[in-house]
């Protein structure tokens, strides 16, 4: 969760001042060692253009590779097509077509959920659903401390109706437990959490959070935009991986990743998603998702039923390079996913370890550094693909094994 920089406190009746004043970009570009907003010429998969250069990818959540596939290719053009590039509309007016409505049936059988709703953006999911169910000051938010910046503004939203924010220690059912038991019983609760938590890697502990929520009667959300496509039976997620499809009330997720598009989803009971897209301003007074990005990510969760082989493949990538980077003497936290990080915990070593990575070796990852993530949280996080090959992970290793050397960190 990004933290809140001391630029953001300043004041004064000009509200461009801060802008003014941010000088850490304009200086990083200055020497060169600027790592964002960098175009790329093409992205195919494993390997993308940057700058007329081939480099290996492996800072993409296009976990499936399937951004490129031709059926997926074919339903977008074909969608624009027979139906136009945008609706122009919100949902709830005239933003919704049948081609909604079919892929919002398609997830909730996916997920043996009553109904389903597609959004415009995952962050959008978040957004609507926490601020309308938590619209009163008798709401409280539960979540963990890593949850993804959507939900906390998510929560921010409600906190602006006069919900209340706990965080819960990271993935720790016991703490949750404690929090949940200090709240009056008159207060609505609705816990939330990645269930891939999308900087680490890490799984959820669903088990232990499904327990406290039912004990508790509370409500539990699981963002599932790392986890679909790439954990449990079938690619269906945390709560499949812990075979807790039914006990978890809500589960959303994005199409910016393994369904290869823009675009959000929710699954649950008909009802409260019927309430949700009546109430959440964010989903009311926003265009739909274009029909090219609701095709698009429609195909991709046809070929990812049709192509089990992905996620197989996918799994072994991961598995391979986890193996690999660990017995070089890397620090990766506790990643059983797509996600690696490999944790630097300094800037400035972050930062030229990227550059040097992306430079000498023609190897993408994304540096995370401060304000973005805590201090002594830095890491390059690295991702994986089905359509990674065994030539673009050796290459990587090779990489990996020279820069993390020369910088001193294995
Ligand atoms: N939730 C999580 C856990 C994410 O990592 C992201 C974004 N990458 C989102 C939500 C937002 O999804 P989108 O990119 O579709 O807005």
């Amino acid at each position: 969760m990004a933290a809140r920089t001391s630029l953001s406190r300043i004041g004064g009746r000009d509200v461009f001042e801060k802008a003014y004043k941010f000088m850490t970009a304009d200086n990083a570009r200055a020497m060169g060692v600027y790592p964002f907003f960098r175009p790329l010429d093409f992205n195919n998969g494993p390997e993308a253009q940057l700058e007329g250069r081939t480099v290996i990818m492996l800072g993409s959540n296009n976990y499936l590779g399937l951004t490129t596939h031709p059926k997926v290719r074919e339903a977008a053009r074909n969608a624009i097509d027979k139906y136009g590039t945008s609706m122009t509309g919100s949902r709830l007016v005239n933003g919704s077509m049948r081609l909604h409505n079919e892929l919002e049936q398609k997830l909730a059988a996916f997920h043996g959920k009553e109904a389903g709703l597609v959004f415009t953006t995952g962050y959008q999911v978040n957004i609507a659903t926490i601020s309308a169910l938590l619209s009163n000051k008798r709401s409280v938010a539960m979540i963990d401390k890593d949850d993804h910046a959507s939900i906390y503004d998510g929560v921010r939203l409600a906190q602006a109706a006069g919900a209340r924010m706990v965080r819960y220690k990271h993935s720790d059912p016991a703490a949750l437990d404690s929090a949940l038991s200090e709240i009056a019983d008159t207060e609505g609760a609705l816990v939330i959490t990645d269930g891939v938590f999308s900087a680490q890697g890490e799984i959820a502990s669903l088990p232990g959070i499904v327990e406290v929520v039912k004990k508790h009667k509370a409500r539990l959300l699981v963002d599932d935009a790392h986890a679909l496509g790439v954990i449990g039976p079938g690619g269906r997620g945390t709560a499949a991986h812990f075979g807790l499809e039914k006990e978890v009330d809500l589960i959303g997720g994005t199409f910016s990743k393994s369904l290869a598009s823009i675009g959000g989803w929710l699954v649950g009971e008909r009802k409260v998603l019927d309430y949700i897209q009546h109430f959440a301003y964010s989903f009311l007074f926003a265009a739909s998702a274009a029909p090219p990005c609701v095709a698009a990510a429609m195909a991709s969760l046809e070929v990812m039923q049709e192509e089990p082989w992905r996620q197989e493949k996918l799994r072994e990538n991961f598995t391979y390079m986890r193996t690999e980077l660990q017995r070089l003497g890397f620090e990766l936290g506790k990643t059983e996913t797509a996600v690696i990080p490999i944790y630097i915990r300094d800037d400035l070593k972050t930062v030229m370890m990227w550059k040097s990575l992306l430079d000498d070796y023609s190897l993408y990852v994304n540096p995370f550094i401060t304000p973005g993530v805590p201090p002594k949280q830095q890491v390059l996080r690295t991702s994986y693909m089905a359509t990674h090959e065994r030539k673009h992970l050796d290459h990587a290793l090779e990489a990996f094994e020279k820069v993390g050397k020369k910088f001193g960190v294995i």
